[in-house]
C-alpha cells in the first residue's frame, strides 16, 4: 500500500480556541458568574470570520488538522520559493548571454 500522502488526511484551517458565552436564561450561572466556555475553531470563509463550537472529542482531531494544514502550507510555500528561486536564476544567466 502507498503511503498516505499529508494532503490526503483531514486539514482545517482556523485557528483553536475558546467560546464565550451567556445562554440568556435567567437561572443560569452564567448570568452572574462566569460564561460558559466550549472549545471552537475560528475561520474564515467568504472572508467572514466564522466560529464553529467543537465538543471535547473533536479538540485532538481538529489539532492534528491544523497542525497537517500549517506543514503542508510551509511545504507548498518552501515549493514555492524554489521556483521563484530558479525563475531568478535563469533569467541571471539569460542576462550574462
Ligand atoms: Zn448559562
Amino acid at each position: 500500500m502507498p503511503a498516505r500522502r499529508t494532503t490526503d488526511e483531514p486539514m482545517l484551517h482556523g485557528t483553536l480556541t475558546t467560546f464565550r458565552r451567556r445562554c440568556g436564561k435567567p437561572n443560569c450561572r452564567c448570568a452572574t458568574g462566569d460564561p460558559h466556555e466550549s472549545p471552537a475553531l475560528t475561520y474564515t470563509e467568504g472572508g467572514r470570520g466564522k466560529t464553529l463550537t467543537l465538543s471535547a472529542t473533536e479538540v485532538p482531531e481538529v489539532r492534528a488538522a491544523l497542525k497537517r494544514y500549517a506543514k503542508a502550507k510551509a511545504e507548498l510555500d518552501a515549493a514555492a520559493n524554489k521556483g521563484l528561486a530558479a525563475l531568478r536564476r535563469r533569467r541571471g544567466a539569460g542576462r550574462r548571454r
